[in-house]
């Protein structure tokens, strides 16, 4: 019997929400001008946050370290231009807490002073040695998770990997970023793929990709074919990019409860890391830019852009024209995931997939009503958990009811709220609820 024989075709659950992915498909990825200031956020990673090396006045060139990690999960960052520290500032961030960034003001120059140099003699280096790079160069998920790379490439010696995926899904609605990586760069995605494998000593490399990007498909299929990675098309469901939707969908392997992908001997990595893999160990660049997608219905020219680490979410809009049709709201990531904001000051992270303002039609605002219990958000809950009794926990304040649902186990895809007929912010109640847990549990940790 084969591995996949008996199994599900497809996951469990998911939602179809518009995807509004037209306003920006076609548009090719658009360099960013140089602006005068930048505020690179001091924590861009999940874990211990990177301590600041540089201090007002300081004068940095571009690529340069200004802030180092201070533990294994963790990761440093680097000046996106030239000029001079002006301060370590309080900004907004993106998840609405207050931040801190060293505020960079750029010298006009854009002058490069990265000490990574570059490996082009990477197959000949230990796995060790990329692993380093890959830290040093400050590499984290850029698909949202914004975890280190360099730890997810470092499993524990009793985890048997073999089967790196690729997430080409985009399935949030609106962002369009990592098609246009895929059609305009196949192969930086495709060599820092072969890097990836290669650090761990793997040679099965899929990239999974939804069925409404052909062109993307087609492309990275004909380039794909001398490096041994497969392509694998994906229906078109949300959240077919979350990670063990997409490990399933990809392998039929399944990630066991309260597991990681290596539990089933997987390691998924975002196309846009796989891109910034390749610069940072064949190039000697680390992260200091991305592609991000700025679209919606108040977005006057929708569209896709390079963008420097730290450019204001202002800014980013000035690229596109600015805005129109009175926007309603302010979405850093897309509609299902990312977090609404309360200022344009926020500003450009690793993790920043996309910039989505949307009009009033597009955020008619109900007024949340008591469960009516019609089930819909268990049917389409792709992580099999009863997302009427957490959201009732949390509001209850009964986090161990909560807890003992498995709420840690929801990785707040948004697929309960998007088909709640009573219009209960369940996400925002599931993260109280986390977030309560988290700490409860740090605490048990610290006594
Ligand atoms: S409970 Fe969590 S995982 Fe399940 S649908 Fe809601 S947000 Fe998604
Ligand atoms: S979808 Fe909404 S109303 Fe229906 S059971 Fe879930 S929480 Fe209750």
């Amino acid at each position: 019997m084969s591995e996949n024989q008996g199994k599900r075709k497809y996951f469990r659950g998911g939602v179809h929400p518009h995807d509004g992915k037209a306003l920006s498909a076609k548009n090719s990825i658009n360099e960013a001008p140089l602006f005068d200031k930048y505020q690179v956020v001091l924590q861009q990673n999940i874990g211990a946050p990177p301590k600041a090396i540089v201090k007002k006045g300081d004068v940095v060139l571009k690529g340069q370290m200004i802030a180092e990690s201070t533990g294994f999960v963790c990761t440093p960052v680097h000046a996106p231009t030239s000029g001079v520290v002006s301060g370590i500032v309080e900004i907004p961030g993106a998840m609405g807490q207050s931040v801190k960034a060293i505020e960079i003001a750029s010298d006009g120059e854009d002058k490069w002073g990265s000490s990574l140099k570059p490996m082009k003699d990477w197959e000949q280096r230990d796995d060790s040695e990329i692993k380093q790079r890959i830290h040093d160069a400050g590499i984290v998920g850029m698909g949202g998770a914004a975890f280190p790379t360099h730890v997810k490439l470092s499993p524990p010696e009793n985890k048997n990997i073999d089967y790196l995926i690729l997430n080409g899904a985009e399935c949030e609605p609106y962002l369009t970023a990592d098609h246009r990586l895929m059609i305009e760069d196949p192969e930086r995605i495709l060599k820092g793929a072969l890097i990836i494998a290669n650090s761990l000593n793997i040679n099965k490399i899929a990239i999974g990709i939804e069925k409404n990007k052909p062109d993307a498909i087609k492309i990275l299929k004909k380039h794909s074919a001398d490096y041994g990675i497969s392509i694998v098309p994906l229906r078109m469901m949300y959240p077919q990019g979350a990670e063990k939707q997409l490990i399933y969908s990809v392998t039929k392997r399944k990630v066991p409860a309260g597991g990681l992908p290596m539990d089933c001997g997987c390691v998924v990595q975002n196309v846009a890391t796989a891109a910034a893999v390749y610069d940072a160990v064949v190039k000697g660049q680390p992260l200091i830019e991305r592609v991000t997608t700025i679209t919606g219905n108040s977005v006057v020219n929708p569209g896709n852009w390079r963008l420097k680490l730290g450019t204001t979410a202002l800014d980013a809009l000035k690229l596109a024209s600015g805005v129109k049709n009175n926007p309603a709201k302010i979405i850093m990531g897309g509609p299902m995931m990312g977090f609404a904001q309360k200022s344009l000051m926020v500003t450009i992270t690793k993790n920043s997939s996309g910039i989505l303002l949307l009009d009033k039609e597009d955020t008619s605002i109900y007024e949340s009503r008591q469960c009516i219990n019609c089930k819909g958000c268990v049917d389409v809950c792709p992580m099999n958990l009863t997302p009427s009794v957490l959201s009732k926990a949390a509001v209850k304040e009964n986090f161990d009811i909560a807890e003992r649902f498995n709420v840690m186990d929801c990785m707040e895809c948004g697929c309960c709220a998007y088909v709640c007929p009573s219009r209960r912010p369940m996400v925002q109640h599931l993260r109280l609820a986390k977030g309560k847990i988290l700490a409860k549990r740090r605490a048990q940790q610290n006594k």
